[in-house]
């Protein structure tokens, strides 16, 4: 626990709990992605099956070893089969919760995801919110709390997490991925670790998207337009990219630049909407170009 960054506050809140024996059956850990919160479930769980019973897990015993071979009888981890979780994987779970802890006091489980539950994955499962048994602990993870069920909710104890603060991000890169991110770099990781470690495989197209948003000014619309061509190639990471596009339009400082960030945000919400891709980033160009560009012309 000591070595997950950032999230103090929930750091401690979970040891107070195992420290007075006030472990609920169900919890909700709820914030953005990429912020530790499975790292921090997992962790929670460990503490709690081992045989130490202290506010950490002692690392040594037999349980802390299954764990960390990932085969702890009592644990499981379930995880979206393809984009869900299904109720197939939430009646197996509930068929083993029902047997008893075979190596530690508790039967712990946690649910990564638990949003992408279907709504009969979610029903079934309240069952065993409602009813849990003595030994049985649940952890669900979240980054889209609102696609739960209100009465699954108000089953469980939120553990709200919050983004991380930038310099603990900044060191984390430097000291993990000797990696120096810089100003803009970190404002669009927007305190999310899982971000900025995937900031170091798109550095090339950040510069290139510094690029042509400081050409606009000085190129024609086809000129403009070709050098947005790649972006044609990035749906994979096309919401990271155009979040980055956002942050440079906004500290150009240039009215005309900043007036277009709307065709952006414009965009993501059509490329969400699963509207034609190539045409989404062609009308992104054009517009954010005649936007810079018309205030050359109105003058
Ligand atoms: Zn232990």
């Amino acid at each position: 626990m000591e070595e997950l960054i950032g999230n103090d506050k929930v750091k401690e809140t979970l040891k107070n709990m195992v420290k007075n024996q006030k472990v609920a059956h169900s919890y909700l850990f709820s914030g953005i992605e990429g912020i530790g919160k499975t790292l921090f479930a997992r962790e929670f769980a460990k503490t709690l099956l081992c045989e130490e019973q202290k506010e950490m897990p002692c690392g040594k015993c037999r349980s802390c070893r299954s764990f960390a071979e990932n085969n702890h009888p009592d644990f499981m981890q379930i995880e979206p089969d393809g984009k869900a979780i299904k109720i197939e994987q939430i009646r197996y779970m509930q068929e083993k919760i029902a047997e008893k802890p075979i190596q530690s006091n508790f039967k712990i489980y946690i649910l990564k995801d638990a949003d992408t539950m279907t709504r009969e994955a979610q029903n079934s499962l309240l069952k065993t919110l409602e009813e849990p048994p003595m030994y049985a602990r649940m952890i669900l993870v979240t980054s889209n709390e609102n696609k739960l069920l209100n009465t699954i909710k108000s089953r469980c104890i939120k553990i709200p997490f919050l983004p991380i603060e930038m310099e603990k991000i900044k060191k984390y890169m430097q000291k993990n991925f000797s990696m120096e991110l810089s100003e803009n770099e970190l404002t669009v990781c927007a305190g999310s670790i899982g971000k900025a470690i995937g900031v170091q495989e798109l550095l090339a197209q950040y510069r290139q998207i510094e690029g042509m948003i400081q050409n606009l000014d000085k190129q024609d619309l086809l000129s403009s337009l070709k050098e947005s061509e790649f972006l044609h190639k990035e749906k994979d990471n096309i919401l990271e990219l155009l979040d980055y596009m956002l942050v440079i339009l906004y500290k150009s400082k240039d009215r005309a630049k900043i007036n277009a960030i709307h065709y952006v945000e414009d965009t993501k919400q059509r490329i969400l909407a699963n509207s034609n891709y190539d045409m989404a980033i062609d009308y992104l160009w054009i517009r954010v170009w005649e936007e810079v560009n018309e205030k050359y012309n109105r003058c």
